[in-house]
């Protein structure tokens, strides 16, 4: 008889957002007339450029033609003008990456979650807390080991290595989500030494770096040095474009990243990571990999970033009432996530019970996010302009 894999059943349920659909449509329903503001999704809501939507349908059209129409894409890693588009990308923030160390695909979820195929399932995994669940859930799918680095008040929300304690995978966040806390440069350099110390690989997710705007805030693990030895860095069009709807994203593995195999050979783990993709990974669409290449160009890196000013801009105005408020947060200025302290010792889900019956305001509970996110509150800024302003004001009038 069949066998399922019982490190599912094992899995923490995750009913963050299904509780929090219940919530809202249970207070809705009792208060039909109650104006909702949606400040909890990770979802972008501003309509991508339309020189990327241009270029999608230039692609779409050249699959009609014979001379111009496209079947299986060769390589499976992406059309060499999106590779290097995404390679030139990288040089404009001055840290070199060969297209050939880059692979496309359909955003930083599914490599996120894939990438552990290619590694043992007796490695420990090191991932600091709160996370992205993906993280945590894809390692227990294998049933592999996982210990947490706790990002907490004390450290910012950045936790650093605990040199005591070792591991062989390494997921760092930066911006994070749900913190939207950032490493600098000096902090990356210690996680870079503890994982070529520890013989690791770093998974390195950087899906939200077209937020970053201090100086010495890293938008790539490349830009420190000995992170080519160790790290795999995973990228997004998601936030950066718009594309949660279109799928495209990318992931560099350098080519001095090499693991040691037990018959003592060097393994070039982005050739394990082609041999993955090859049998189980279709590829990005034509057209889709055209708009991702116009994300890339001189116009599409100007409407892109006009979009990440609208919701920087957000996220400034959160900020500033917080400041105002006189309430703890983390993020909001390299990130579209601001995490905040619930006030007067409140629990994330009683405070969002609170935000939700006396401001009408939607949010995310911390604790969803790892025990370290209890006692906190996700917002996002990446809300209507005007909406956000106004659930500002109506927490503003609540009495803490
Ligand atoms: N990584 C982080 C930290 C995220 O927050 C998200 C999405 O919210 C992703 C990766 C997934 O992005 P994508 O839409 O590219 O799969």
């Amino acid at each position: 008889m069949v066998k399922v894999n019982e490190n599912f059943l094992k899995l923490e349920k995750n009913y963050l957002f299904i509780n929090i659909a219940k919530k809202v449509k249970a207070f809705s329903e009792a208060h039909p007339d109650a104006d909702i503001i949606r400040m909890g999704i990770g979802d972008v809501t501003l309509p991508i450029a339309q020189c990327v939507i241009d270029a999608m349908k230039k692609g779409a059209d050249e699959m009609a033609v014979k001379e111009t129409f496209r079947g299986y894409e060769d390589s499976g890693a992406g059309y060499d003008f999106l590779r290097e588009a995404i390679s030139g990308y990288y040089g404009s923030f001055g840290v070199t990456v060969k297209p050939s160390e880059i692979r496309v695909n359909d955003g930083a979820k599914s490599d996120c979650g894939n990438i552990v195929d290619i590694f043992s399932d007796d490695n420990t995994v090191l991932i600091t807390d709160p996370a992205y669940p993906v993280y945590v859930d894809t390692n227990r799918m294998n049933g592999r080991k996982v210990i947490f680095a706790d990002s907490n008040e004390e450290n910012g929300f950045a936790a650093m290595p605990d040199k005591s304690v070792h591991a062989d995978i390494i997921y760092l966040c930066s911006p994070n989500n749900p913190t939207g806390s950032v490493y600098t440069a000096a902090q990356l350099k210690e996680w870079v030494d503890y994982a070529l110390e520890n013989g690791a690989v770093m998974i390195y997710d950087s899906a939200y770096e077209a937020f970053i705007t201090e100086d010495g805030v890293p938008r790539s693990i490349f830009a420190i040095e000995g992170a080519r030895k160790c790290a795999i860095e995973m990228c997004s069009l998601s936030k950066t474009a718009g594309f949660t709807g279109m799928r495209c994203g990318y992931t560099v593995i350098p080519e001095e990243l090499t693991v040691k195999a037990s018959d003592g050979s060097e393994v070039s783990i982005a050739q394990l990571w082609g041999r993955r993709q090859g049998s189980k990974f279709n590829g990005v669409s034509y057209p889709v990999q055209c708009a991702a290449a116009a994300v890339f160009s001189e116009e599409g890196l100007r409407q892109t970033k006009e979009n990440i000013k609208y919701y920087q801009n957000n996220a400034r105005v959160i900020a500033s009432a917080l400041d105002e408020m006189g309430i703890k947060y983390t993020g909001g200025k390299n990130s579209p996530y601001i995490w905040l302290k619930c006030p007067d010792g409140m629990g994330s889900w009683d405070f969002f019970d609170r935000l939700l019956e006396e401001a009408n305001v939607v949010g995310t509970p911390g604790a969803g996010f790892g025990k370290n996110g209890e006692g906190w509150f996700r917002l996002t800024a990446f809300g209507d302009a005007d909406r956000t302003r106004e659930a500002m004001e109506r927490i503003k009038k609540m009495s803490f």
